[in-house]
């Protein structure tokens, strides 16, 4: 088939690319004209484990193509997808402005039997509003399909590639013959291709984020119960997760959710929910508790120099809001640098992939940006862990010994086994345990 998508980001970039590798023939459009030139020449604007690779001998065998103008492939395109952000606005409530932008620019163009399919998370009923749109702006009934995407930032292919499910949201026969035709090649080891109302597939997407925001805050809840009563949280999430009711993932202790989705979506859902008159209890509650997480390392930090920071120099390691990728949206370790820097202190950061990132953001307030990890760790008073790429699990103590000045860790991803720690004789603070000091 032939297919456009609009937004070359995290989502559009791997579903476009994806597909061309399927043999389908793809333009990814987006209005950045320096990310649609970078990726003419190669350049991959995000870090996304295989992505670069595959781009790359796609573009070079001519089944995939960028551009800046929906005027060069929506014509042609047998099914047009809707991939562009939905970030929050300042209300919680997500910002479609993006979406309604696409609209308005595909409408000339589409062919008249074109499926537009939005992929983009939107709130429930946006499919119905960009079905009416079009009417209004084409003076026809086009095919809107809603195909919300469940991809995760670091395993995003193969999440494209094997899904556990596909849901899409049709209003006719048409659109979901031409979806499962589509999807066919992702779906030979017998997962389901999931049909339903658009409605149903846009409030499938905010209710499978939510519950996944849900677990996270849960268990975060009960690591900070498990510090005050001298539980340890580790053993906790163990003797919960053989319980096959509820299972071990997403039940992680840690700094709690950042990124481009939970964050926002779980506030987009409250949102929704509020305008209905509605008393989105436990949204409410998984954000605060979320909101809350995200400054536990500040807050352990601040209780263990008394707040003296000044002067202080801090090694930091992890700065993506997860390991295998460089997205820093809503990632907890900005929480801690905005803090460090307006105590003053003098600050060290290592991560493989996002240090790009925050340096657009905090530039020469970070004292330096190491590309070794041990370099983030010359001199300083403490060490604090934001991210658990695999790279920061085994450190070399005795080496860690002789770089730091003092041996005093904050782990906001409890990396490190509590005996193997206290034999080390470094003062550790972690999440849901007991502290060694
Ligand atoms: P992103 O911010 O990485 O990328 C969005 C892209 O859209 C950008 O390249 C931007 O330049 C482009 N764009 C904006 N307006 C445009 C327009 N009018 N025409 C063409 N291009 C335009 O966003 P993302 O992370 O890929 O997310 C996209 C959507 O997918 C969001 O709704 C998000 O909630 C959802 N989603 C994201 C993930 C994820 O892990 N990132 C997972 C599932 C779903």
């Amino acid at each position: 088939m032939k297919l456009s998508v609009i937004g070359t980001g995290y989502v559009g970039l791997v579903t476009g690319t994806c597909f061309s590798d399927l043999g389908n023939d793809v333009t990814c459009i987006d209005v950045n004209q320096a990310k649609v030139d970078g990726l003419k020449k190669g350049i991959i604007p995000i870090y996304e484990p295989g992505l670069s690779e595959l781009v790359l001998r796609n573009y070079e065998e001519g089944r995939l193509k960028f551009t800046t103008k929906a005027s060069e492939a929506v014509p042609e395109a047998d099914v047009v997808y809707i991939a562009v952000g939905t970030p929050q606005s300042d209300t919680g409530a997500a910002d479609l402005s993006a979406v309604w932008k696409v609209v308005e620019d595909i409408a000339p163009h589409l062919k008249e039997d074109a499926l537009v399919v939005v992929k983009s998370t939107v709130p429930v009923g946006t499919n119905a509003k960009v079905f009416s749109q079009l009417k209004e702006l084409t003076g026809r009934e086009c095919n809107v399909a809603s195909n919300p995407e469940f991809l995760k930032e670091g395993s995003a292919i193969d999440d494209f590639m094997y899904p556990d499910r596909v849901v899409c949201g049709v209003r006719n026969k048409k659109s979901e013959d031409m979806l499962r035709q589509l999807h066919a090649p992702l779906l030979r080891t017998a997962k389901p291709i999931l049909f339903m109302s658009p409605e149903s597939s846009e409030l499938t997407k905010y209710a499978a984020n939510a519950m996944l925001a849900t677990k996270i805050s849960f268990i975060n809840e009960i690591a900070n119960l498990s510090e005050k009563v001298g539980a340890d949280i580790n053993d906790v999430r163990v003797g919960m997760g053989h319980d096959q009711r509820i299972g071990f993932q997403f039940l992680f202790p840690g700094l709690g959710y950042g990124g481009s989705c939970f964050p926002k979506d779980v506030r987009a859902l409250t949102s929704l929910s509020e305008t209905l008159d509605l008393e989105p209890r436990i949204m409410r509650a998984v954000d605060d508790v979320n909101v809350h997480q995200r400054a536990s390392l500040v807050r352990k930090i601040d209780a263990y120099y008394g707040g003296k920071i000044a002067g202080k120099t801090f090694g930091i390691w992890g700065l993506a809001f997860k390991p295998k990728t460089d997205d820093i949206r809503e990632a907890p370790a900005l929480d801690l640098l905005q803090y460090l820097v307006e105590k003053e202190a003098k600050i060290l950061v290592h991560d493989p992939e996002a240090m790009e990132n925050v340096q657009a953001m905090f530039g020469d307030k970070i004292h330096k940006y190491c590309e070794n990890v041990m370099d983030a760790v010359e001199g300083v008073d403490c060490l604090a862990i934001n991210t658990e790429w695999n790279e920061y699990r085994t450190p070399d103590f005795a080496q860690l010994k002789t770089k730091m000045k003092e041996k005093v860790i904050f782990d906001g991803r409890n990396l490190f086994d509590l005996e193997d720690m206290e034999k080390t004789g470094f003062s550790y603070f972690s999440i849901g345990r007991r502290s060694l000091e």
